[in-house]
Formats: C-alpha cells, structure tokens, sequence
C-alpha cells in the first residue's frame, strides 16, 4: 500500500498507526538479517510515536499528510540522542544533541521514523560496500550491490520494509541506488530542502530527499521537509510549491531533451534502449522530444572528483577524537589524532581526505581546484542553453544496472565512472530524478529526468507519465 493510502487510513481512523508501523517492524525484522539495510531499528520510539498518533485521530486532532506512515532515514540525518553512524567507526558512541530538520519536519507531518538506514561512509560511494558495518545487498540478487551511497534506505522501500525514505545526494547517492532497486528517488534543488542536522560531506553539493515506491509518495514526502529553514543558510527563501496537485498535468507541450552525452560511450546499450523507451512514451503523451547536447558534461566528473574530495576534506577534519566518537588514546595530541583517524576512518574515506587536501594545497589549487571550480560554471552555462531549448531533460541515471558485490571494489576509478550521468546536476544544484522504467537482463532500470532549478513540478509530471507508462 502506497503511503498516502496509508495516511489516508490512518486518518481516518481506519487502521491504527501503531499496526502500520508494527507491519513495518516485522518486515524490518524478517528481512533484515541478509540485506543489512538497516543499521539502528528504533522501534520503541516509533511505537511510542504511533501511539500518539493514534489517540490524537481518536480525540479529532489533526494529524498530518504522512500520519502514521513509518520510513528509515539515512544515518547521515541527527537523531536526537540516537547513533548517528554516517557508516563509519570513528562516529562510535556519538548521540547527536539535536533533530536533523527534516526529522523534526517529518515528525510534524505524522511520519513515523523506523531505523536508520545503512550508507558508504560518509557517503562516499557507488554500492553501499563502504559501509564501515558490512555492505547492504540487491534486494533481487544478494550477489550484487544495491547502489550507494543510500542503498539502505533503497532496499528497505525495494523490499516493503518502509513504504518511504531519506537519501541524501551529492553525486547521485539518491538515484543510482533507486535505479538499481527499482524505486523513486528524487534529488531537491539545492537548497529546497534543510541541511541542518545533516552530516556534511561536500556541502555545496549535498542535498536530502526522499525514495519512495511511487511518484506521488515521494512528492508527499518532498513537500514534507522542503522549505526554508532559518538554521540552514543556503535554505532558498521561496515555499516548497504544491507538487503533488501537478502529478495529473501530463507532459502535452512539453519539450523534452535527450542528453546525447550520456547516451553514447560507456552507457550500456540495453538501459540506453530504455531511455529511448521513455522518450517514445513521452512523444506519445504529447511532449516534443528533441536532442540537447552539453559538450561541458564531459568534463562534469573530473570536476566533481576534485570539487566533493575538496569540500570533503576540510568538512571531516572534524572528526579528530577532541569532538564526536571515537578517540584512540596516545601519548600526544597529534599521535592521539594520528591513531583515531587511522582507525576510524575507511579506506575510501582516507583516499578522498588525501585526494582533496592535495587538490587545496597551496602549490596546486591552481592546477585542480580552481580548474574544477571553472568546469562546474562551464556545466551550468551548458544546462542554461539546454534548458533553452527543453523543459527537462532526460538521461540513463547509471551507466549499468547493478553490478556484483566486489566488481569495482579494487579500481576506484571504475566505481567513479558510475556517477558519470548523476553528478552534473549537482554541480548545477539543479534537481533530478530517477524513475523506475522497467528492467535490463532481469535487474531494475531507472530513467533519470533532469530540471531546471526550482522546476520539481515539471520534473515530476514527466515522471508521473512514465510511472504510468513504464512497463515493458
Ligand atoms: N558516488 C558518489 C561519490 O562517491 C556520490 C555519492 C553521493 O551522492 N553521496 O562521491
């Protein structure tokens, strides 16, 4: 059952929140133990919450649009007083003091929060095997990875454990791995959605939003958290506008612009097949299909491995044992330092670290960042001119569907090259999304539909016609 319906019951006092969310329990319960998607199960908290729930239907008090629909938020999002991972041992034993924004919002709205959800550390990867507490695996396949860096919170709503989610997406994190599972996943424009209480990784190109199992769940929840937040000051002023009233508007009119750049080279011909199927479902409806070019993209990854390793690492150097988690103890200061960032941080986590402190060091910035952050202009010049020609644009969200477990575990580079069709909107902070459009070789395949900022309406009306016309 879809969560507005579920809201909808609850609301009307048709079924009690506390059975949806110990529907919820259970499932997490059964299914758990071989996905690992869920990393912290709160269910005392979220009975208590659904009880309350409950007797305020009984006593006639509003309860809000998601009431009593329970969901698990990536552990990248501050729960009061509850483990707040980020995937990663060096948080070991960190409660943060305060709700991310979005949790509170979300609390406000009736939802009901689970668990939290498994994720690469710090959200730094393409499969969800970073995680410092084992990988989540394909909801289809255990033999393949689900995504990442959200592929917790992707198979917990691939698999019916929660009707809903929160991902975060800085490169991707949010679609590829709804790609892989066969969910919605949608990343905001920059900004639409709070940061506060959001463990940063690259915060200019960080964003929360929300997985879902439909188009019209995901707007539900998108216009839950989005909105301006006075805690967060790259929150845009503007209210969130009603999404979900423009889910029925069809796409008669609209121009729509396949991206040539990310059909070609790299790009598995079966889920380019399915690009083409969703623009052909599109002309059908009555768009005007045309093919954009944005020669810039080509050089959109280079700048993002330079730009989110940058921000990365002056945002972890947090983490230094003084503050949050964990702390090896030694003899000094610096070796005490040396020893808790050793030991806390993965692999990964230390490659990034390394990669973007030489990229700001004083000789190179130059040479790396300075270039990267002229690449990223050069995108968002390459997106206007697109956008003059379509209303939004359409593109395979990965390169695959999902691949093996361990596949490109040894070669960073291979597992970089995944994010090739998702990181150029966030470079622009535009918004994007994936779009379940059926399955190559028996595995899910998202369509991505890409907008200008601030146009979530016109994104997801394109999704809502190729969710209605996206069987084989
Ligand atoms: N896979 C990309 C990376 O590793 C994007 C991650 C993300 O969006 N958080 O950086």
């Amino acid at each position: 059952m879809s969560a507005l319906d579920t809201a909808a019951q609850v609301r009307a006092g048709q079924r009690c929140a506390l059975d949806v969310v110990e529907e919820s329990l259970a499932a997490i319960e059964s299914r758990n133990a071989d996905l690992n998607a869920v990393l912290l199960v709160t269910a005392d908290a979220a009975r208590a919450a659904a009880a309350s729930i409950d007797r305020r239907v009984a006593a006639g008090e509003p309860v809000g649009p998601l009431a009593g629909v329970p969901l698990v938020v990536k552990d990248n999002t501050c729960t009061r007083g509850l483990p707040t991972t980020c995937g990663s041992r060096i948080l070991n034993g960190w409660r943060p003091p305060y709700d991310a924004t979005v949790v509170r919002r979300l609390a406000d709205a009736g939802a009901v929060i689970v668990g939290k959800a498994n994720m690469d550390e710090f959200a730094m990867g393409s499969s969800t095997e970073n995680s410092a507490f084992g990988p989540t695996r394909h909801p289809i396949d255990p033999d393949r990875v689900p995504g990442g860096s959200s592929g917790g919170s992707a198979v917990a709503v691939a698999t019916g454990m929660v009707p809903v989610a929160l991902g975060s997406d800085t490169g991707g994190s949010i679609r590829q791995p709804a790609s892989f599972c066969g969910v919605v996943g949608v990343k905001p424009t920059y900004g639409r959605v709070s940061r506060l209480g959001l463990v940063a990784y690259a915060s200019s190109l960080d964003q929360i939003g929300p997985m879902a199992t439909n188009v019209a769940d995901a707007a539900a929840v998108l216009e839950a958290i989005a909105g301006h937040d006075p805690g967060d000051s790259t929150s845009i002023p503007e209210p969130c506008p009603p999404i979900g009233a423009h889910l029925g508007d069809g796409v008669d009119g609209v121009r729509v612009g396949v991206v040539a750049e990310l059909m070609g080279d790299g790009i598995d011909p079966a889920v380019a097949a399915r690009v083409l199927a969703a623009a052909e479902v599109l002309a059908a409806a009555g768009a005007d299909v045309v093919e954009v070019a944005i020669p810039a993209l080509r050089s959109a990854l280079s700048a993002y491995y330079i730009i989110a390793p940058a921000e990365a690492s002056s945002n972890l150097s947090r983490f230094d044992g003084v503050r949050f988690g964990l702390r090896v103890p030694a003899s000094t200061t610096p070796e005490m330092y040396e020893r808790t960032r050793s030991e806390g941080f993965g692999a990964e986590v230390k490659r990034r670290i390394m990669l973007g402190t030489y990229a700001l060091s004083a000789g190179y910035y130059d040479a790396y960042y300075a270039t990267a952050q002229k690449v990223r202009t050069l995108v968002l010049d390459g997106f206007a001119a697109a956008y003059r020609d379509a209303h939004v644009l359409l593109s395979p969200v990965a390169p695959t569907t999902a691949f093996r477990l361990g596949e490109n575990t040894e070669d960073p580079l291979t597992m970089y090259l995944n994010d090739v069709c998702t990181i150029p909107t966030n470079l622009a902070g535009h918004p994007a999304m994936s779009v379940p459009f059926g399955h190559a070789e028996g595995l899910p395949v998202g369509v991505q539909v890409l907008a200008p900022a601030l146009a979530e309406i016109d994104m997801f009306r394109t999704a809502a016609v190729l969710e209605a016309g996206g069987a084989e």
